[in-house]
């Protein structure tokens, strides 16, 4: 059985006040998702404690980190480790969101890196792929985002794979108001399964949640997620409006 996740990415915005009146507003008004449905608020590090306790009687709503170093720990001054965002309540990281691998060199290496320190720390990773738009038109993208997922994740064993979410976001689909079609989601997602499926096995691959981002909002969420594939969203501007969020986590469809 796959999770139904919808994941709100705050990235750089909300300060303390507005980020808690935001999650009373969310959990205010859909305080128990449905079985199999998951919410996952990822804030900035600095609120994820008290992120934490706002969710912690609220089955169902986790937290996770925007990010971790690729180091355990050290002499790494202003960065935050695997263990840390762990030791103040985070369940999940994001991990190779595209803003990172654009403007902070991340690479597919030190990804994997990551993947593998989150995991040592009982951290859920979500773990972003996608084409930028060049890749899209030059019908490049399904080598390219299977490369992706081969040169961070297929160092994993089948059991640990399993504890990965993937999160699908086409570059060119970020925070600009253009959405993938349904059907161009669907068909990445599936192909993605099948990459998946090929290394691990088809039961290992059925088992693992891919969400969908770029430009998901309360009115296209349905779509999106209703795809056989598509297991939910990964959630950008539209999770900084409480009840566009709240309509995104009601579009989420009953595990499958
Ligand atoms: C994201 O930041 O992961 C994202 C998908 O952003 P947006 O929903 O704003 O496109």
């Amino acid at each position: 059985m796959r999770s139904q996740i919808a994941a709100a990415n705050w990235k750089m915005n909300l300060d303390f006040k507005q980020g808690k009146q935001l999650i009373e507003e969310i959990i205010s008004q859909e305080p128990t998702p449905e079985a199999g449905k998951k919410v996952v608020f990822a804030v900035p590090a600095l609120y994820i404690r008290s992120a934490r306790k706002k969710v912690k009687n609220n089955p169902g709503y986790s937290v996770s980190a925007q990010n971790i170093y690729h180091k355990k720990s050290g002499a790494f001054t202003g960065e935050i480790s695997a263990e840390m965002v762990a030791s103040v309540g985070a369940e999940y990281v994001i991990i190779g969101h595209s803003e990172r691998r654009e403007y902070f060199n991340e690479t597919n290496g030190i990804l994997a890196e990551k993947i593998n320190l989150a995991l040592e720390n009982n951290l859920t990773p979500i773990f972003c792929c996608g084409e930028s738009l060049p890749t899209r038109e030059a019908g490049t993208q399904n080598e390219f985002v299977a490369g992706q997922i081969s040169e961070s994740l297929f160092h994993l064993s089948a059991e640990q794979v399993l504890k990965i979410v993937i999160a699908y976001e086409p570059i060119w689909a970020i925070g600009t108001g253009k959405t993938a079609t349904a059907e161009q989601a669907q068909q990445m997602h599936h192909w993605l399964r099948q990459v998946l499926a090929k290394k691990y096995g088809q039961p290992i691959a059925d088992q693992i949640s891919i969400l969908y981002g770029g430009s998901v909002k309360g009115s296209n969420a349905q779509e999106i997620f209703s795809q056989p594939d598509v297991d939910g969203g990964l959630v950008g501007g539209a999770s900084l409006v409480a009840s566009e969020f709240v309509t995104i986590i009601r579009a989420l469809k009953k595990s499958v």
